[in-house]
């Protein structure tokens, strides 16, 4: 290769083979270390269901307040619900959000959240249909205090 004589041009070329052989090795290590691929595991606050971290809405508290985070990266404590307005009304309404968050809602606040909670589905869109038993008995069976 031509373009590999000039020795700028050459150090580069070597760089980029290095770093290549680098994340292919880390490519070869992660498949040999397991299929499986992980998934961040996080409880819904609302029904304590454990879901996929990106199937919940990550609220964060910050200095103005209780805010959704869209991105699930934005700094301080961190609480998920469910995409589904009876997840968030029952935390909203009551104060298990703010217990989560160990903060509290102002009036404004808690009025935000309702009215993004208005713009959620409600619950059966997104779970699958567990005849007989309801979320509570559920979640205390996953909990294994039954
Ligand atoms: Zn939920």
């Amino acid at each position: 290769m031509t373009e590999c004589l000039l020795p700028e041009v050459m150090y580069f070329c070597l760089v980029s083979i290095g770093d290549f052989g680098k994340g292919y090795g880390i490519l070869m290590n992660q498949q040999r270390k397991g299929r499986v691929k992980h998934v961040p595991q996080r409880t819904c606050i609302a029904c304590r269901q454990v879901a996929g971290k990106r199937a919940l809405i990550r609220l964060v508290r910050t200095e103005h307040g209780v805010v959704v985070d869209p991105t699930g990266k934005q700094a301080g404590r961190g609480a998920y619900l469910h995409p589904e307005r009876a997840c968030w009304e029952v935390v909203v309404k009551g104060n298990r959000l703010e217990q989560a968050l160990r903060t509290k809602l102002s009036a404004d606040n808690r009025q935000e959240l309702l009215a993004f909670a208005q713009t959620l589905p409600e619950a059966e869109a997104f779970r699958t249909p567990a005849p007989e038993q309801d979320d509570q008995e559920r979640a205390a069976f996953a909990d294994g205090s039954a």
